[in-house]
């Protein structure tokens, strides 16, 4: 029995023994949902949790006690040469109700900053979904014992199955044999579960990026009857930042340095996402060169590249630019002769010379 202790665990989380009835399971699941559920306790994270926990725990006990009144139905069919088949549906939450089935998806977008999406960050969302319907707490009948003899089999729990050439008994799929059925609730009408809003804190981890999905499991729309809640799926959506470009793990920053930095090197202060380091650039930088900061990319995973957008002096003094002309002269450089930077007395000169 090496399933035991799972099955064990669930009954004793509800506080009962592994033997308990169905309806002794749904009656102590029904004490202590009214006591968790996330409508009667403000909606805090434990009340969530607790109830998450005990909808598990009913959900595992139901289904291991469904499991075993299969299988005694299938030997007690088999044995009165019942078929057995048709009974559970293709899709449906097999253990444990025939018409159990598995709660959809939930989307929902999470807009963040640039700033959030590297440092991760926690977000309340608010989501509208299928829930536990409050009345049933998921149970589909509003009372564990307000049962009534099955419609379907007049409460014999066989029916009739074939074409009328060859007709075969089989197990009634909607009362499972039982010959009788639970009263359905009247707030959910017997589905299990109900329109509403529930608040769901998000921890979004370090490093997300545009377009990436996180899911959550089991956070998504209530199964009905009890099955499976379907999984929370966050879309991320990123803002972009004044400062930095993003590639994957990379960034890319540009930074204002003089002209004379790509010539003699130096050291210049830029931003990182760790905020301001101390750069050293090295002599004769060619233009456009991209430095690479290596751990200094996201989540300490790749790399800060930076480039040094040249600022060129547009407003000289005469002296500075004699010696910018007098550096340019020696290496060959043309100097264009413009009124606007040499005056109409440089143009004389020019003249005199010719
Ligand atoms: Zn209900
Ligand atoms: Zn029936």
């Amino acid at each position: 029995m090496k399933k035991a202790p799972v099955k064990n665990t669930a009954f004793r989380k509800l506080g009962l023994d592994a033997g308990a009835t169905t309806q002794q399971i749904r009656q102590a699941f029904r004490v202590l949902a009214k006591k968790y559920h996330p409508d009667r306790n403000n909606h805090t994270s434990q009340s969530a949790e607790k109830f998450k926990d005990l909808s598990i725990a009913y959900r595992e006990a139901m289904t291991a006690h469904k499991e075993m009144t299969r299988q005694k139905l299938e030997k007690n069919a088999a044995a009165a040469g019942f078929s057995f088949s048709g009974l559970f549906r293709p899709g449906a939450d097999k253990c444990f109700h025939p018409l159990a089935t598995h709660g959809k998806k939930v989307e929902a977008d999470v807009p963040l900053t640039f700033e959030e999406a590297i440092r991760g960050v926690s977000v309340e969302l608010k989501i509208q979904a299928l829930m536990p319907c409050p009345k049933c707490f998921g149970q589909g009948s509003e009372k564990p014992d307000d049962f009534f003899g099955c419609p379907k089999c007049q409460g014999s729990g066989s029916i009739l199955e074939g074409d009328g050439s060859f007709l075969s008994r089989a197990v009634c799929p909607k009362c499972l044999g039982e010959g009788r059925v639970l009263k359905k609730c009247g707030g959910c009408g017997g589905e299990g579960r109900s329109e509403g809003e529930k608040r769901f804190m998000a921890h979004i981890p370090a490093g997300v990026d545009d377009g990436n999905t996180i899911t959550i499991p089991g956070e998504g729309h209530a199964g009905a009857m009890g099955g499976r809640p379907g999984d929370l799926h966050i879309n991320v959506r990123v803002g972009e930042s004044k400062m930095f470009l993003r590639k994957g793990n990379d960034i890319f920053h540009e930074t204002q340095a003089p002209f004379t930095m790509a010539v003699f090197g130096g050291k210049i202060v830029v931003p990182t996402l760790d905020g301001d380091v101390l750069v050293t650039i090295p002599p004769g930088l060619r233009a456009n060169t991209l430095l690479r900061l290596n751990g200094r990319g996201v989540n300490g995973k790749g790399s800060q590249f930076l480039r040094l957008a040249l600022e060129v002096p547009t407003q000289l003094t005469a002296k500075e630019k004699k010696i910018l002309e007098d550096f340019a002269r020696t290496k060959g450089y043309p100097i264009p002769e413009q009124p606007s930077l040499g005056g109409w007395d440089r143009l004389g000169r020019l003249f005199r010379r010719g």
